[in-house]
């Protein structure tokens, strides 16, 4: 069997915890919700400059005891890996410092997880646990356009990156949700447009909506910069269309995959870490 790399309390210094307590809740559409947390531990939580910036969030096991205050770094210095709380991957939509709040926006996927079904009921004044943030991107302001492809998982990221753009910004974002119902209004520039594409019922991660659409765009002259996320078969899919059929160079490209059709994400974490399963 091969091993996976170690999480080392080194990690703690870079990806700091941060405990929040949900303030309210908004239904932005059928398969949105969005979770607005504060409070105290606002001041502990260390922002980056990243658009893509991503929290893990912290799920303790049920029957397990955990001393308290929960600490996830020291859980994982002293218990088994067996007993580690879950944790789950979440773009942070927004930052207002001001405020002393954050919005995290999740996808309402049914009963199975930990994440959607805990964002599904969620109610002001539960503890929001997370580590991070993390992050890589920001649209590159020498790209004489911008490509964003993705489906609900990476609709926060996507919308985030859309409204940072310069107001001359020139640029395309196909985007995958299941109806017009799921469809956002992102505040962005005039030059780029926004393509929806409906399932209109079908599951999620199954289609070839978003692979077909961006394969067949007609793209504008100039280089450009990608930035896509979402399902991992999808972003198998879109590999290929970027790198072989397009030609694009690695440095001018963001692609990763979200989530996978399928697994929960602990295995699908887990899987990206080993050569296998790198996209
Ligand atoms: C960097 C990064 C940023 C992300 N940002 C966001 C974000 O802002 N909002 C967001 O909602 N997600 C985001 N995701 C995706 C999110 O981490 C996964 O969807 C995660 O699996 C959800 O956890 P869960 O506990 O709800 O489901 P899991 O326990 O992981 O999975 C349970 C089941 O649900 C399925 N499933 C998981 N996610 C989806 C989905 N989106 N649609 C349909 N079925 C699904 C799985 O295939 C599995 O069968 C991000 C992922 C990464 C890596």
């Amino acid at each position: 069997m091969t091993s996976l790399p170690a999480t080392t309390s080194a990690t703690r210094n870079t990806r700091p915890q941060t405990d929040l307590t949900v303030l309210r809740k908004e239904q932005l559409s059928p398969h949105m919700v969005r979770i607005i947390a504060g409070g105290p531990g606002f001041a502990g939580y260390v922002n980056n400059d990243y658009v893509d910036r991503y929290v893990k969030i912290v799920f303790p096991q049920p029957g397990v005891e955990y001393p308290e205050p929960l600490d996830l770094w020291a859980i994982r210095e002293t218990m088994p890996r067996s007993q580690w709380p879950h944790t789950r991957t979440y773009t942070v939509r927004w930052v207002d410092t001001a405020a002393q709040e954050l919005a995290i926006d999740f996808v309402i996927h049914g009963d199975e997880g930990l994440a959607g079904p805990w964002a599904a009921s969620a109610q002001p004044g539960e503890r929001l646990t997370f580590t991070g943030p993390g992050g890589g991107y920001n649209p590159d302001p020498a790209a004489d356009w911008h490509l964003f492809a993705g489906d609900e998982a990476a609709l926060p990221a996507i919308a985030a990156a859309i409204e940072s753009l310069p107001g001359d910004a020139r640029g395309l974002a196909i985007l995958e949700v299941d109806s017009d119902a799921d469809i956002q209004p992102i505040a962005g520039p005039a030059g780029v447009e926004l393509r929806w594409l409906l399932r209109d019922g079908s599951p999620a991660g199954d289609s070839e909506l978003l692979v077909t659409a961006i394969r067949d765009a007609e793209w504008p002259e100039g280089r450009v910069q990608v930035f896509a996320h979402g399902e991992r078969g999808y972003m198998k899919g879109l590999r290929d269309v970027l790198y072989v059929q397009r030609g694009l160079e690695r440095a001018q490209v963001s692609l990763s995959g979200y989530w996978a059709k399928g697994r929960v994400e602990d295995d699908f974490q887990a899987e990206k870490k080993l050569p296998i399963g790198k996209i």
